[in-house]
């Protein structure tokens, strides 16, 4: 174990005193500081909070921050206790279950606090899984293997391919169902990106995260992992897709097509939504309900692999006021395609005009989806979007911009030339495009 991990959050002359003195997080200590004397529990700091304390967890349950001048000593009075928790013995798997392997990558759902230390660990063996939730041992017959534990913001295109790699092999070895644990704010990228990479699939490829940690009575870890692993193994369909709580209640759970989600609430349990469709599937009373039709069957011969992700395509929001360089500055970074995120039906200021025709000159594809998030784009409508066509704009329709986003990087690994980045950009893959009109926005 690194300095870094036995004295984790701690760091410059404390980290010093804490190393000369022999001890690590979890020791009990002894810090004698002027006229008083601590023992506890030394405890693991957030990187972020104030240097400068040793934090001690005191026999009575609460934590002190000694502060460190000069003078302070710290002795070891035992090593760290191991926690004894044993999870209850993993229940006898049932004969006749669907095998379904659940791939860790991180976020609120994939940790727990360790509270001996305060810190935040990765809890998904499938020993921890069915000693935390025992209902997944009637649902499947589980596997579970920690690939990443990374917060889904720090998510790469290289992230994407190692995910689709993975779910690729758990395919050909024959799984009935995926599930993939994943932090909630990109889920909705990295279930895109995996929507075009595994093509028409033999069985579902479900993402499921949490709004609120698996310690917190309001958490929705349990009841989205259920349901994931309910239609892994048991759905009729086969879609890469995302099981979130439908609405605040514990009761239904939303079945949502991986290139049509989208995280539309900082916090509420119900923050996904399909948008421009509507979800897949609800899970309900232990029932799954199908919701749409022409979705590709468990078992599909037509499975395609199509792994690759590029990560020279970008996505740009525009604002009023936005200066032209920006996007210069994008393609001398060596960027080959830009997603826009244009206002209402489409537009970007006229003063962009210019340099997007430059770009699009010199072989960098420029797509136009809309910050409105529902509905599609029309360029035909004002002068403004008519000229953008001209300098060589790609309507998307109602492609998210995420999705579309997800679907350049892909594009760009495979396409030879702006023409065929711009054929495949338009070549419905996996119901990213031409998605049913919402009239009204009334209810949702
Ligand atoms: N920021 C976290 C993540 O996306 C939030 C979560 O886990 O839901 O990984």
């Amino acid at each position: 174990m690194s300095v870094q991990e036995r004295l984790q959050g701690y760091s410059g002359e404390v980290r010093r005193i804490l190393e000369e003195a022999g001890v690590e997080v979890g020791d009990e200590v002894e810090v004698a500081a002027g006229d008083r004397v601590y023992r506890g529990i030394l405890m693991a700091r957030y990187e972020l909070a104030e240097p400068g304390y040793i934090v001690l967890k005191l026999p009575n349950g609460y934590n002190v921050g000694v502060r460190v001048s000069e003078g302070v000593s710290v002795r070891r009075i035992a090593p760290a206790r191991k926690p004894s928790f044993t999870p209850p013995p993993r229940p006898p798997s049932k004969p006749g279950l669907p095998r379904v392997y659940v791939i860790s990558t991180g976020g609120t759902i994939a940790s727990r606090i360790d509270y001996r230390t305060g810190g935040v660990r990765a809890a998904l063996t499938a020993e921890d899984l069915l000693s935390i939730i025992p209902e997944l041992a009637e649902l499947a017959d589980l596997g579970a293997e920690i690939l990443f534990s990374i917060f889904s913001e720090d998510m790469t295109a290289d992230h994407w391919s190692r995910m689709a790699a993975k779910a690729d092999e758990l395919i050909r070895s024959g799984v009935d169902g995926i599930v993939i644990a994943h932090g909630t704010d990109t889920m909705g990228y990295s279930a895109a990106a995996l929507s075009f990479a595994l093509q028409k699939p033999p069985v579902p490829v479900v993402f499921v995260g949490a709004q609120r940690s698996s310690d917190r009575p309001s958490s929705d870890a349990a009841t989205n992992l259920i349901a994931a692993v309910r239609v892994a193994g048991h759905a009729p369909f086969a879609e890469v897709c995302a099981s979130m709580h439908a609405w605040h209640s514990d009761d239904v759970i939303a079945i949502h097509r991986g290139t049509r989600v989208r995280k539309l609430h900082t916090s509420s349990r119900d923050a996904f939504k399909s948008v421009n469709a509507d979800p897949i599937a609800y899970v309900a009373g232990g029932e799954i309900r199908v919701n749409a039709e022409n979705l590709n069957p468990r078992g599909s011969e037509e499975y395609r692999f199509e792994p690759g992700f590029s990560d020279e395509a970008a996505l740009v929001k525009f604002y009023p006021g936005m200066p032209p360089e920006l996007l210069e500055l994008l393609a001398e970074r060596g960027c080959r395609g830009i997603i826009l995120e244009g206002t209402g039906l489409g537009h970007v200021s006229n003063r962009l005009r210019p340099v997007i025709k430059e770009l699009v000159d010199r072989g960098i594809f420029i797509g136009m989806t809309s910050q409105c998030i529902y509905g599609r784009v029309n360029m035909r409508v004002y002068d403004t979007g008519r000229y953008l066509l001209k300098a060589g704009v790609v309507p998307l329709d109602d492609m998210l911009p995420e999705t579309a986003y997800v679907k350049l990087s892909w594009c760009l690994s495979r396409a030879r030339d702006l023409e065929e980045v711009k054929r495949l950009m338009l070549t419905p893959i996996s119901g990213e495009l031409g998605g049913r009109s919402t009239p009204s926005l009334q209810g949702r």
